[in-house]
């Protein structure tokens, strides 16, 4: 079984005020605490490491593991697409976001375990620990089951044949997704948990940045 993993540093940071994938976190930049994770689990065998064109030639990569840099597109859906387009072949692919700096090893295998047990595709996730309310404008509208409801993370590992054809369905339909997940969810694939964390933040703010020095001392 082959196994590619697809590492997304293609943002511009427009909400960050920068591209946070190169700003360092104890002296390593933010993109390369996923290429160190990865190259830890001896099942997957490459790396596409997707990053903005203009830094496709300046950026350095520490890796036992193959790495091909792969450009991104204007959308994090197209940086995506943009990666698979580059796979020859493979069987499971793991999509993971480096703005979120300590995934662990377990997840990724655990992802890809459940793809071993049938699953289509699993995705990083754990329950909600607050209550969600559906607001419209300054009214509540509605108070959702927290039993049903689980915070989203990546990586989300996926059948390969399976994810390019969620991802040119899309293309061809328009539609854009905020998760891989949901490209396949719409053609009726059936996508299981695995355990996420809330330290598995996402690195989108300068506040989430101080909290994600705070996680790093801890580790
Ligand atoms: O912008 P946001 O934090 O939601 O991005 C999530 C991940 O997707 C980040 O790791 C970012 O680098 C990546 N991304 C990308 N290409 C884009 C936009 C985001 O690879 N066009």
């Amino acid at each position: 079984m082959k196994v590619v993993a697809v590492l997304l540093a293609g943002g511009s940071g427009s909400r960050f005020g920068g591209k946070k994938q190169f700003f360092k976190i104890k002296g390593e930049p933010i993109f390369q605490y996923s290429v160190n994770t990865v190259n830890k689990i001896d099942v997957i065998s490459e790396i596409i490491l997707v990053l903005p064109p203009q830094d496709l030639d300046r950026v350095k990569v520490f890796s036992f593991k193959k790495v091909s840099k792969v450009a991104g597109g204007k959308e994090r859906q197209f940086s995506v697409y943009n990666a698979l387009k580059n796979i020859d072949s493979c069987d499971v692919v793991v999509i993971h976001d480096t703005a979120r700096p300590f995934a662990t090893e377990e997840m990724f295998l655990q992802g890809i375990e459940n793809i071993k047990k049938g699953w289509d595709g699993s995705i990083t996730a754990y329950k909600s620990r607050d209550t969600v309310k559906e607001v419209e404008g300054d009214k509540v509208i509605q108070t959702l089951n927290r039993e049903r409801l689980y915070i989203v993370q990546t990586p989300q590992t996926f059948v390969f044949p399976k994810l390019l054809e969620a991802h040119n369905r899309a293309k061809e339909d328009g539609v854009i997704g905020t998760d891989d997940s949901f490209l396949m969810e719409r053609l009726g694939y059936r996508i299981t948990v695995n355990e996420g964390s809330p330290l598995n933040i996402k690195i989108t703010t300068r506040e989430d940045l101080q909290l994600a020095n705070c996680i790093a001392k801890l580790t």
